[in-house]
């Protein structure tokens, strides 16, 4: 597994007849899909309800989320936010270090999406 390179991620899985199509593609670092894995739905930590986790395709990132003050770390501001932080653990350590670096340089957060 390596950072510099991207998959290839069916939103909704192959496995539950995901199509291999634009509208079902992006790009998810190794980590992000690893994590992801045949998931479509997860819990919000804060209410304990399964939800469909955050599309890339249909949702909008910010209405579901934001970056810590420092850069370093994705707040879920919704429970599809706060459930797609948990489930593909998007603050996990490694990233976690990599934005710090990032928002040092000055490259991060981005300034819109
Ligand atoms: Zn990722």
């Amino acid at each position: 597994m390596t950072l510099a390179t991207f998959h290839l991620d069916h939103i909704i899985p192959q496995s539950a007849g995901g199509a291999t199509e634009f509208e079902n593609l992006c790009l998810s670092c190794p980590f992000c899909n690893e994590f992801k894995g045949e998931k479509r739905r997860a819990r919000d930590p804060e209410t304990g309800r399964q939800v469909r986790l955050f599309n890339p395709r249909r949702d909008h990132w910010r209405k579901h989320f934001q970056w810590s003050q420092d850069g370093t770390k994705i707040i879920g501001l919704t429970s599809r936010g706060r459930a797609t932080v948990a489930a593909l653990r998007l603050n996990n350590q490694i990233a976690q270090t990599a934005r710090g670096f990032w928002a040092a340089s000055g490259i991060h957060p981005p300034g819109s999406d």
